[in-house]
């Protein structure tokens, strides 16, 4: 299912040389670094810019924007499902984000939702798409069919 939500985009990929890119919203952007001071990382809606001395901390840097993007863009994209999720007696105890190398999200019986920072990458109907099956988890905690059926009741 999330698979297929990611193909049902379109990305544009824009060929450029690895250390010149960066993934945001499911495209690649410029990435410009520049040495100098002090430590930022900036998106200006069109290219990523990072100032940074030496140039080798540009990937901490850009992570802790994504980081900070993400903080931001899943409690905002999050609200109004959750809002939809209130007539069920559902509502998490909080949006967590998470570095995970084999999940992209998860929820704990307490109702914590946890979401991978790599989703900041992706294209919001992903991120809608990952905050909808974890509420469906506080309702249902299996991936059996029921829980198929509750989710699609729930994401269009
Ligand atoms: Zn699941």
């Amino acid at each position: 299912m999330f698979l297929i939500l990611f193909h049902r985009v379109n990305p544009v990929f824009v060929d450029l040389s690895p250390q010149t890119k960066e993934i945001y919203r499911f495209q690649y952007h410029i990435l410009r670094v520049t040495e100098g001071a002090p430590d930022s990382a900036r998106y200006n809606g069109r290219y990523f810019e990072v100032v940074c001395t030496p140039k080798s901390k540009t990937a901490e840097l850009m992570q802790v924007w994504y980081t900070k993007r993400a903080k931001i863009k899943f409690v905002e994209i999050a609200a109004p499902v959750i809002q939809r999720f209130k007539k069920y007696g559902v509502v998490p105890s909080g949006i967590h984000i998470k570095s995970m190398t084999s999940r992209w999200g998860s929820c704990t019986p307490a109702g914590k939702i946890i979401l991978n920072i790599e989703l900041i990458k992706t294209p919001k109907p992903c991120i809608e798409y990952l905050v909808t099956h974890e509420l469906c988890h506080l309702i249902r905690r299996d991936h059996y069919k029921a829980f198929y059926e509750l989710l699609k009741t729930k994401i269009w």
